[in-house]
């Protein structure tokens, strides 16, 4: 699908990647696409950025549940599969004196564009702020799967959980309850290692 809009005085023709289809409530693919493109549009992103862009879409998750309250008391969602993997996960975690914190799941559309707002008028340039951010309709947390973890002795969402008995034990065992990492060291994504950004995936040897 190829997309064109005034940035300036040029025009850009951008491709844009497939839709990803991850939920199984059924939006029309055309309207969430349109509602990324506008969005963008709106937020400036320059359509030469957008060429090399590699993130695949994700829809917003509808059918979402509590898992409780994360390490600031505020309550996060997750789709059921997941919430249900992750309650699982934690509590083996806890049999092995690992304490799993989560710091942020499910995130809407808005609430990323919100992020990516908020960075642009800090004055970040877009290429500094989408190392650590994906832009809305892109982020793993729009499916409701993706969780960012901590751990007690840990600052949240920093190098320093690589270093982590709770990231240790996650490397090992995470799989076994289908998550895995999604950005290590060096990913041909060109996002910034998070290890403590993890998805629910599935579990696939079983
Ligand atoms: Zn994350």
């Amino acid at each position: 699908m190829t997309v064109g809009w005034t940035t300036g005085d040029s025009v850009h023709n951008v491709a844009l990647p497939a839709i990803v289809v991850t939920s199984h409530t059924m939006q029309s693919t055309g309207s969430y696409q349109e509602r990324v493109n506008e969005t963008l549009k709106v937020l400036a992103i320059p359509g030469a950025f957008l060429a090399h862009y590699r993130l695949p879409l994700h829809r917003e998750c509808e059918d979402l549940v509590s898992i409780g309250l994360d390490m600031f008391d505020r309550e996060q969602r997750m789709e059921p599969m997941a919430a249900v993997q992750w309650r699982v996960m934690i509590a083996a975690a806890s049999r092995d004196g690992i304490v799993l914190l989560a710091i942020s799941a499910f995130r809407s559309f808005d609430y990323q564009r919100k992020i990516i707002e908020r960075k642009l008028a800090e004055g970040q340039t877009i290429e500094q702020i989408t190392r650590a951010s994906a832009l809305p309709g892109y982020s793993e947390h729009h499916t409701g799967r993706a969780i960012d973890i901590g751990t007690p002795g840990s600052g949240p969402l920093t190098e320093e959980f690589e270093q982590t008995p709770a990231f240790e034990w996650l490397t090992r065992r995470g799989q076994d309850f289908g998550f895995s990492m999604t950005y290590p060291r060096d990913n041909s994504l060109g996002i910034m290692f998070e290890p403590w950004h993890w998805m629910f995936r599935g579990k696939t040897d079983l």
